[in-house]
This record gives structure tokens, sequence and C-alpha cells, in this order.
């Protein structure tokens, strides 16, 4: 088969507007980037606010192994599947960050016949918005240090200084730096350092926002330091919030283009999954609700982490209330899960497949623990064998819940033409009873503890005094009722990545704590956590270029 991006380039693409048609969107409320890209006027998506939502639908994985879940994929191959029978479907994906795209070779929008165009754009500049968050978060940092050279009235302890400054690139060089050198007339050197822009508080607050208003709200609670007397300095108190609220405007508007089949797709907002969400903007998905009768979204890495935050974190703050949720494993992933090396994947291996679904079964209690029914999605990749296909389909029969084969990474939605018929039946079914996970009255430390307990299936919690001090500060200065942001390895149940399968009887080291109080979470830190990517030693960037056509050669 064609690579992803030769099939990306085959694809007809239909005019923006006609995709806005398919669900209503009047041409007037689009706001065009070319032919094939628009944002959807946020004062029309304000008008709908009476129109009764859809069915809201949550695709999730396994616990990811080098071996690739298929996660995006899915969520595009369904969406299409959805339409193909029938449906009124939209699908709500995170835009991809500009960092990966030069370092390993990878897009973010689907794969195969399962994707989402124009993919070139989709994954280097798109609509701007990640720049436009690049700006708003350096406003704040040119203001924190501006405020200081003119006499620190506020009394920034410049040492406690949180706020970094970011770049949406993956450069080491810039994790730690001393900003502020040459001399009098240049302010009070300090330490501080970059990260990604997708590792923004402000991305975050992007895509966790319901409008405007509340977008401001959440920029002016941002802490961006503290006093030596420890208390936070925000950046309302700098008279921040506004002027980065402008610089967002557009960024806050959802953006529709269109898969490789031309049904709408909604890009939006790309937070981190470990520091933060990992999901796809509020305004997008709500929006999406509004416009469609079945919502496809994806959150990031396997269940544990992205399922969770989705339902403890998106789905509580933003009253959301999903009915679905479709699990995918691929027979690759779940040998590996099974103890198997990549480089033994391409020999059938049933016994491996089985033993891995522990993998599988316990992600599928944890979805049922939520309330929300579940199906499994083996996202089928042409080496797979039938034996091997049947194995799952075996386990998870045992366990109560469908295995459903889909081919449309080789066959678009003919592929899911299964699935997509028996989401639709369990999302119509009325059987989905959501509660997240803990109550906003539980103490900060409870939460985490439950998380470990109940979804990582560990025995308990190692937690520091530091740590336990901080959190009580916390809920003493009123953010105790924020739900816990985890942040620990996507591979693994544990803090271990190379403890695969279903591990049991283990600790979870809580090193470190921070509170977003612009996003409106607290991050629990269990494990080594990057914030500034570096590259590999032969980058992507070095095999990109542009061919004699200009087209962009290298890329995916
Ligand atoms: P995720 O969203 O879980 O990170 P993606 O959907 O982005 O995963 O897929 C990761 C990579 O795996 C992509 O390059 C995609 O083309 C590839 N991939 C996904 N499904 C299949 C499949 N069934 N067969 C072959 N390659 C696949
Ligand atoms: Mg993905």
């Amino acid at each position: 088969m064609a690579i992803d991006i030769e099939i990306a380039r085959a694809a007809t693409m239909r005019p923006i507007a006609e995709i806005g048609s398919k669900i209503d969107i009047p041409e007037d409320a689009l706001i065009p980037f070319g032919r094939t890209k628009a944002k959807i006027d946020g004062s029309y998506l304000s008008s709908l606010d009476d129109k009764p939502d859809g069915k809201l639908i949550l695709v999730t994985a396994i616990n990811p192994t080098p071996a690739g879940e298929g996660k995006t994929t899915t969520t595009v191959g369904l969406g299409d599947g959805l339409n193909r029978i029938g449906k009124k479907a939209v699908i709500c994906l995170r835009e991809p960050s500009l960092g990966p795209c030069f370092g390993m070779k990878g897009g973010a929008a689907g794969g195969g016949k399962a994707q989402v165009v124009p993919m070139e754009d989709i994954n280097l500049h798109f609509t701007g918005d990640f720049h436009a968050i690049t700006s708003a978060h350096n406003l704040l940092s040119a203001m924190i240090d501006n405020h200081i050279y003119w006499g620190n009235e506020l009394q920034l302890d410049q040492r406690r200084i949180t706020w970094r400054r970011v770049l949406d690139m993956n450069d080491r060089a810039l994790r730690s730096v001393v900003c502020s050198l040459g001399g009098v007339s240049n302010g009070f050197p300090r330490e501080s350092g970059f990260d990604i822009t997708v590792a923004s508080e402000i991305m975050a607050i992007l895509c966790l926002a319901k409008d405007l208003d509340d977008l401001q709200k959440r920029l002016g609670n941002i802490i961006i330091g503290y006093r030596r007397d420890k208390t936070a300095v925000t950046a309302r108190d700098l008279e921040a919030d506004g002027a980065m609220t402008v610089l967002l405007k557009e960024a806050a508007q959802p953006n529709l283009v269109q898969t490789l089949e031309n049904n709408p797709a909604f890009v939006h907002g790309g937070p981190f999954a470990n520091i933060a969400h990992g999901c796809n903007s509020v305004m997008a998905t709500k929006a999406a609700l509004k416009l469609a009768d079945y919502v496809v979204t994806e959150a990031g890495f396997g269940a544990d982490l992205g399922a969770e935050k989705f339902f403890n974190i998106k789905c509580r703050k933003a009253g959301l209330s999903p009915d679905a949720v479709v699990l995918v494993a691929t027979v690759r992933a779940l040998k590996i899960n099974g103890g198997i090396a990549k480089d033994e994947l391409a020999a059938e291996n049933v016994p491996a497949v089985t033993k891995g679904c522990e993998n599988l079964g316990r992600h599928i209690e944890n979805i049922k623990q939520f309330g929300v029914p579940v199906v499994v999605a083996i996202n089928h990749f042409t080496a797979d064998t039938d034996a091997e296909v049947a194995a799952v389909k075996t386990y998870c029969e045992a366990h109560g819940v469908e295995a459903i084969l889909a081919t449309h990474w080789a066959n678009g939605s003919k592929g899911t033409e299964a699935l997509a018929q028996r989401v639709a039946s369990l999302a119509d079914s009325g059987t989905s009873n959501f509660a997240p996970l803990y109550d906003d009255a539980l103490p900060l430390i409870d939460k985490i503890e439950q998380v470990a307990k109940i979804i990582y299936r560990a025995d308990n919690i190692a937690i520091d005094k530091g740590v336990r001090y901080q959190l009580a500060r916390w809920e003493a200065d009123g953010f105790g009722h924020l739900p816990v942001c985890m942040a620990k390895t996507q591979y693994s149940f544990t803090t271990d990545p190379t403890l695969r399968g279903a591990p049991t009887g283990h600790s979870v080291p809580v090193r470190e704590v921070r509170l977003s109080a612009g996003a409106g979470f607290i991050v629990a830190i269990c494990g080594e956590i990057m914030t500034m990517p570096g590259l590999p030693s032969v980058p992507a960037a070095t095999q990109i270029g542009l061919d004699g056509n200009g087209q962009i050669d290298g890329l995916f």
C-alpha cells in the first residue's frame, strides 16, 4: 500500500463550505484558511446553545507499545464508518505539535485510508493556533521580567518564578537558560527555561475553557510565581490576561477540515497527555455535539491515562457525559504486552496474544468502573493472522465485551461498518451511567491514591513529607476541589515502563506536584517527565525538503 502522504495527496478534497454544509454550518459562519480549512465562527457556535447534544464516543487504547495502536486512525475510520451507515457524525481530534514532525518521522493525522486532510498543513502551521498560544505564553513571560525590571512592585521572588517560556520545537538546548544577562540595562539575571508549546498551561486552558470569558478568567488565574512569603502572584496581578485573550481569540475557534472520505473533522487544541489532560478542546467537542448526532473523539496515551483524564478532568469540568467507549487494541501491541520483543512480531504467536490480553482486560474493567459501555476495536494490521484475531475475540467474549475487527487502515469506512453499527447502537442504548471516579470534595492526596489503586491497581502511593505539605497548603489556599492530572509513563499501569501486561503489587511514587491554577488541576508527577523534548541523532528534518514540483518530500 502507498505511504500515508501519498494517500493523503491523492485525496479529492471538497471545498470546506461543502463539508460544513454536511452538518448545516452556514457558509458565512466559516472563516476559511484557503480552500480546505476553516475556523468556525465563535458567535455562530454560541447561537447553538439551545440545540440538543448528540452522542459522545471516546476512542482510547490499551497501553501503547512501539508497535503502535492507532487511536487517531481508528477515530477517523470510525467517523467515516458512521457516516457510511447513514449517521451524521463528526470526529474531534487534537492538533499535532510541530516539534515531533522534525524529530521522529510520523504525523498525527491518522494513517492509511483513515486520515484527515490536508495532512501536511494540519501537521505543520495549520491555522496558526500553536503560534498564537506561543505568543500569548511569551507575552506573559516578557511582562514578568519587565515588571521586575521596573521595580518589582508585586515583590515577586525571582527565585520562585515558575512561569517559563515556550517554543513549538524540540530544542533541548533551551531546557535550562539564564535570562536577562548582559548588564544593567537588560534586567536582573535569573534561571529559567523553555518548554514545548503543547506543554504550556495556556494550551490546557484553551482546551478546557468554555468560551472567551472563561478563557480570560482562567488566564488571569495562572500562577506565575511566588513572593518571599510564598503567596502566589497571578497573571491577573500583572494585568496580562486581557492582552493574552486578545492574542488567543482566533485560536479559540475550532478548526474544520475533512477526512479522506470528505466527512467533517474538528481538529482543535493539543495539550500534552502527561502534565496536561491530552484531549482536544472542550469548545470543539461541545460544538460538534450541537452539530452532529455522533461525535467521536480521542484521548492521548492508553486508557489508564487518557480515558481517566478524559473522564475525571475534561468531562467533569465541561459537564460532558460520554455514551460509549471504543477501546483500540492491536494484535502486535497485545503480543508485546504478552512479553514478545519487537523483532519477534512477524511470527504468529497466539499464546502471546492471549497473554497480552490481560492488559486489555484491565482497561475494560477500568472503563466499566466509570459506568460507560465499551466495545473493543481490533485495529487490523495486514500481518495479523486469523487465529490471532480469534484469540482476542475469544478473550473479550469471556469478559463480556464484544471485539470487532476493523480494517479502516487498509479499506477506509468499508472496514468499520460493523464497528460503526455496534458503536451507534451502544451509544443509543442509553445504558451509559457515567460518573467520575472521585468527588471534588475528596482531599487531593486521596484523589491521587484512588487513581493509583483503582486504575493502576497499585497497593499504595509513596509520597514524602514535602509533597504532602504542598498539597495541604493548596487545600488551605482553596484549590482542594481541583481534580488531579496524573503524569506517569504511558507504557505501563505502573511507573516502570518495562512492566507490561497487568502488573499488581506495585507502589506509585509521587515525586512532585504542580498547581495549574488556570487550567484547573493539580499535576501529580510520578516519574520522569520531559516538557521540552530533544531531537534524535538523525532528525527527520534532515530528510525533509521540497521536490521539483514544490511538494513536500520526506515528511511522513
Ligand atoms: P495513536 O493515535 O494511537 O498514536 P495513530 O493512529 O496516529 O496512533 O497511528 C500511529 C501510526 O501507526 C501511524 O503512522 C499509522 O499510519 C500507523 N497505523 C495505524 N493503524 C495501522 C494499521 N492498521 N496498519 C498499519 N499501520 C497502522
Ligand atoms: Mg493519536
